[in-house]
Formats: structure tokens, C-alpha cells, sequence
């Protein structure tokens, strides 16, 4: 899909907000403890190579991917700091591991032994490819289940002359939940495996914002795997209250593109859902479910001129149809998430209307939609 600069529709990002969300966190850490941005799905929405950029200037020393082809991305854009795919790549890709000289998860024994077979087809000169052993402590996603296992993965890594054992993490199911019991749990398997190490590699990890904002004086670990917190989101909803105060990082702004009056008992919007019930005023906008604004986000309210207007009939692809209180000149700024004139629409509103998360939402918003960045 192409980017639509031609438009007024626009998320904003403000550098100013990841900055101070990650410094703020940075200065917490202890001595040692390291901060990986995850930058995961183009930046969780933010755009990932300049959000990266941003958590480098303030304090972050390596970042985390999903995917191969987002570590290249970062690569390709000139960054040169430690990057973790945290999720499984194919041993047929290995080259470009190697190429792009980044670090990689390995999950199951089975991966190893093939892994190892494809290197060995590799060029002799090639760089030995750095590990990061996954343990599943109890999310029951990806990595290895007992200390035995772990053990054993990391000597046939120690054994092997193209292989690296950098780093040792797991992933918390439940760090943003009020009830801790089964974080301990998690924790109490994960020293299992620690204690059953005879030397420990460059990174153990186990934190992701969650763990590091509400577990911090127990987290294990000499790096944590900062994500949500850095766009300034609160990682639990409404659960927790934020450790200190985030900020959030992204804006989402439009301008009325046609302003109408229309009689009463006119239909407005596909389906004619919704019938004017007197003279009402009606604002088109210029964005819609392709721009990852969905048709459930009808009844949902935007912000024009500090005042909350009702989503009317059902949102087009491009276009919706707003009610506004009265006349506004074309080209009037709407805000779709963020603040206008005092009043404020958070993503935690629009998630919790479509019943989902903010992660959910801030991942949702297209391709189409220009990332611009201010300070
Ligand atoms: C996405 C992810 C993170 C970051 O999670 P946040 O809640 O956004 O901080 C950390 N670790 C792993 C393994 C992940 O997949």
C-alpha cells in the first residue's frame, strides 16, 4: 500500500515522548542492566528505524525484532548495535544471519542440529552465528522446557566453531497482572535453569516493560526487552497503575474534509445505519478501515475543537462521517487518538472500544497512514 502524504490524515510521532520514556527507564536500571528497544512491527506502528534511532540517544545499547526481515531493516538503515530476533528463524536463512551479523533465538534441539548442518555448508570464513537460548518457562510459545535441555543446547553450542552462545532469556506471561503468583513461578523455573548453568553467557534476559516496571527489585537478568513502555502505553490497561508516568508517543490527527447540514431523516453512511433525526451538522473525514480505523469504531467519538463529535454510520474504507455540535470550516484539525484543546483520546479508549488492547491498536493503524516525526 502506498504511503498517502497527499492527505491530512497523519500519526504523529513525538521523539520528545520515546526519549524521555526511555531515559526514565534507563536511570532506573541497575548498575549493569542493559536496555534493548523492541522494535518490533515497524515499532509497534511508530516506524522502527526512526524509533530506534531515538531509543539510541537516549540510552538503549541493542533492540529486539520479531522477524529476520525486521533486523535487516534496522541493519540496512546504518544501525550497528546488537539486535535479537526473538522469534524462530529458519536455519536456511542462516547466511543472512550471518550477513547482517545479528543474533538469533534458538528453541528446540532439533533447530541446532540443523542449524549446524547448514553452517557447515557455509563458507569456512563465515562468522560463527550468536545464539540467544529461549526457555519456556510457562507461556508455553517457543523455547526449551527443562534445565537439562537447556544445559545440553548450551554445550552443543560451546561445542560447535560456528556458533556463539550469547545470550540465555525467557518471556513472562503475567507481569501485568495484579496477582503475582504465577510470575514467580516462571522466575523460580528460570533460576532452576541458571542454577544448573556452570557459566552464564553475555545477556540473560527475562524482562519485557511489564517485568521491568512492576518487577524491577526481582527481575533476572542483565538486559531487559523494553517495548511497550518506550511508546508510553501502559503495558497492564487498567490493571496497574504506571510506575511512573508514560508518555504516549503517538498522535492521530485528520482534518474535516467536507462540513454539511443535513434535514432530518437523512441516512448517512453504506446500510443508511444511521438516520438524522432533525437538522444536523456532518463532517467527513478522511480516514477509514483501510487506514486501519475499523468499522467497529463506529460510535466511537473523535475530537474537533476540544469536543468529543459521535462516529455516525458505518466507517467507510477512506471516510467516515462524524456529527459535529455545529458549523466548522473545512480543514478544521480532528484528532483520532491524542490530545485536542484539553481533551484527550488515549489509545487504551480506542482499544478498550473494539474490546482489545492498545498493542492491538497502535499495530493495526496501515501502512497508508504517514508516520511524521516532530520533537
Ligand atoms: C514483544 C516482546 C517483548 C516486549 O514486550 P512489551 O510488553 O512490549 O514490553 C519482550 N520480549 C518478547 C519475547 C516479546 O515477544
Amino acid at each position: 500500500m502506498v504511503v498517502t502524504y497527499h492527505r491530512p490524515t497523519r500519526a504523529i510521532i513525538h521523539r520528545k515522548a520515546l526519549k524521555e520514556n526511555i531515559k526514565h527507564e534507563v536511570d532506573r536500571l541497575a548498575a549493569g542492566v542493559e536496555l534493548f528497544a523492541v522494535v518490533k512491527a515497524d515499532g509497534y506502528g511508530h516506524g522502527a528505524v526512526a524509533t530506534a534511532q531515538v531509543a539510541l540517544a537516549a540510552g538503549a545499547t541493542g533492540f529486539c525484532v520479531a522477524t529476520l526481515d525486521e533486523a535487516i531493516e534496522l541493519r540496512e538503515a546504518g544501525i550497528t548495535e546488537p539486535i535479537l530476533v526473538l522469534s524462530v528463524v529458519f536455519p536456511s536463512y542462516l547466511s543472512l544471519v550471518v550477513d547482517y551479523d545479528l543474533s538469533i533465538t534458538v528453541a528446540t534441539k532439533d533447530w541446532l542440529m540443523e542449524a549446524q548442518e547448514v553452517l557447515k555448508d557455509l563458507e569456512e570464513t563465515t562468522a560463527p552465528i550468536k545464539l540467544h537460548i529461549k526457555v519456556d518457562t510457562g507461556m508455553g510459545r517457543i523455547g526449551f522446557l527443562t534445565p537439562a535441555e537447556v544445559k545440553e543446547a548450551a554445550e552443543m553450542i560451546e561445542a560447535s566453531p560456528n556458533m556463539i552462545w550469547e545470550g540465555l532469556f525467557t518471556h513472562f506471561s503475567t507481569a501485568d497482572e495484579k496477582d503475582t503468583a504465577y510470575w514467580h513461578k516462571q522466575a523460580e523455573r528460570f533460576k532452576a535453569v541458571t542454577d544448573t548453568l556452570d557459566h552464564l553467557p553475555r545477556y540473560v534476559h527475562s524482562s519485557n516493560s511489564a517485568t521491568a516496571l512492576w518487577h524491577d527489585t526481582e527481575m533476572p537478568g542483565n538486559m531487559i526487552r523494553y517495548g511497550v513502555g518506550m511508546y508510553g502505553l501502559n503495558p497492564s490497561g487498567h490493571e496497574l497503575p504506571e510506575t511512573y508516568p508514560l508518555k504516549p508517543a503517538l498522535e492521530l490527527v485528520s482534518e474535516l474534509i467536507q462540513v454539511k447540514e443535513l434535514a432530518a431523516g437523512e441516512g448517512v453512511g453504506y446500510g443508511k445505519t444511521y438516520d438524522t433525526s432533525e437538522k444536523e451538522w456532518i463532517g467527513t473525514v478522511p480516514i477509514g478501515y483501510a487506514d486501519g480505523w475499523l468499522r467497529k469504531m463506529q460510535g466511537f467519538s473523535l475530537l474537533v475543537e476540544g469536543e468529543f463529535c459521535e462516529i455516525i454510520g458505518r466507517v467507510c474504507m477512506d471516510q467516515l462521517m462524524i456529527r459535529l455540535p455545529r458549523e466548522f470550516k473545512v480543514g478544521t484539525k480532528v484528532t483520532l487518538i491524542g490530545k485536542n484543546n484539553g481533551q484527550e483520546i488515549t489509545m487504551q479508549a480506542v482499544a478498550d472500544h473494539l474490546a482489545t488492547i492498545h498493542y492491538e491498536v497502535c499495530c493495526m493503524l496501515s501502512e497508508r497512514v504517514p508516520r511524521i516525526y516532530q520533537e
